[in-house]
């Protein structure tokens, strides 16, 4: 007997039926269900995703210190000092990757430690260098190690986060560069000039050694305790760049105190080399990071130390019109899309960035008051097809932030 040609149809991938199908694509040769195309978009995403993630763990014969120096120009004002640093250090880690091992000279680790200001741009500048060298980037927060108690354990899930990022691919985990933030948080108690620290700092300190310094570490892949069932994956952390940054609350007492103990050191400078008291952070040692709580053994495996500058109105400026991506070029970039060609009178730059420099706000202060200014502005304009383009005056910026609670912007 006949069967109805339509009956017949079924998916050429999972084999069901048309009529347990919504939709049954035909091509050429075969059919596909709404199912099986959505998985294939699954499989294709994913494919893409592993392309376009293409690490390189080599750094090009071409590229120099210098050059590396030139891409963050690009994205970060100012700091040079750090930059350099930076370069250098990152270079040199490259170096280091490719030595060859037939001699007895060996190129050591160049983890490097930040000290800064919060907001100047330590995190943007190690987020930089990873865009820049193309390898995987984690973030971690060294506040939530001192929190959870459970020290060692803990420790390992840094590099969970480094395993997540590149989709857990070990080898390319095992190139990458982490920057662990707020590692002044973990000072212990003592000679340190703040009472409020984590007891557990040393602890973590401790478990963070063999991290900083190489060795082949147990990590649960998922991170945290969450999932005892997990199997534990083995990373080997000797490539593995560490980026260190913390703010250092109060350090700058400590590099002061340490610089009057040397008045003789004093003396001898000529007077081009009088010490700038606006800025101690210039001047810092690793043994002030010592005095503040770090131990030993943790400065020792960073030992590339860089400090970063505090950003005055100039840089702020700067920060707001110049790099590629800076703020002001975002928000011009939004209108665009919308067909609103966005100005900014100088005078009006000049108004945001007093504001920020009056509240003490810094580079971080500066999107919460631009969104300040500008929230409205996006808000209406993009229906109101006859307006091609918009000016921002300082009578405007002034209006808005009259508007804005100062305090809403300081919890920023
Ligand atoms: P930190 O890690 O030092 O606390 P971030 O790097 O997170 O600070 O900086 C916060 C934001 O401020 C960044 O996203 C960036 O937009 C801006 N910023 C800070 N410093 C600079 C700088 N020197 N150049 C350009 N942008 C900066």
């Amino acid at each position: 007997m006949a069967v109805k040609k339509d009956n017949e149809q079924s998916c050429s991938f999972c084999g069901r039926k048309k009529r347990d199908t919504q939709i049954l694509i035909s091509g050429i040769e075969g059919h596909i269900c709404e199912n099986c195309v959505q998985q294939a978009q699954h499989i294709i995403d994913e494919e893409l995703f592993q392309k376009q993630k293409k690490f390189q763990f080599n750094l090009p014969q071409t590229v120099k210190p210098i050059d590396i120096k030139r891409f963050l120009d690009t994205y970060v004002v100012g700091q040079d000092d750090a930059k350099k640093y930076l370069s250098v250090a990152v270079y040199n880690h490259y170096k280091r990757l490719n030595q060859t091992k037939n001699d007895d000279v060996e190129i050591e680790k160049s983890n490097i430690v930040m000290v800064g200001q919060t907001g100047t741009g330590k995190t943007l500048l190690a987020r930089t260098i990873a865009k820049y060298l193309n390898v995987p980037f984690a973030i971690v927060d060294a506040t939530v190690f001192t929190e959870a108690g459970y020290v060692g354990e803990d420790v390992e899930s840094i590099l969970s986060r480094l395993l997540q990022v590149c989709n857990y691919d070990v080898n390319a985990a095992q190139h990458g560069i982490i920057y662990i933030d707020e590692i002044d948080k973990v000072a212990r108690k003592g000679d340190n000039p703040s009472i409020t620290r984590d007891v557990s700092g040393e602890g973590v300190q401790q478990a963070m050694l063999k991290l900083l310094e190489g060795a082949e570490v147990l990590v649960p892949p998922q991170g945290g305790r969450k999932h005892p069932e997990q199997k534990l994956v083995k990373v080997d952390t000797s490539n593995i760049l560490f980026i260190c940054g913390g703010a250092f609350e109060g350090i700058d007492r400590i590099i002061a105190n340490r610089m009057n103990q040397s008045k003789v050191g004093f003396k001898k400078r000529n007077e081009r080399d009088k010490v700038d008291d606006q800025n101690f952070l210039q001047y810092v040692a690793p043994h002030d990071l010592r005095t503040f709580g770090l131990i030993p053994e943790l400065i020792g495996r960073l030992p590339v130390l860089v400090h970063l500058d505090p950003l005055d109105a100039t840089t702020l400026r700067a920060i707001l019109t110049e790099p590629k991506n800076a703020l002001l070029k975002q928000y011009k970039k939004i209108f665009k899309a919308d067909g609103i060609n966005l100005s900014f009178d100088e005078e009006a730059i000049d108004y945001i960035v007093e504001k920020a420099v009056e509240f003490k706000l810094g580079a971080r202060g500066l999107r919460s008051i631009c969104e300040a200014i500008m929230n409205d502005a996006m808000f209406e304009l993009p229906s109101q097809q006859s307006i091609k383009t918009f000016n921002i005056s300082r009578d405007f910026v002034e209006m808005r932030m009259d508007k804005m609670a100062v305090s809403r912007l300081k919890a920023a």
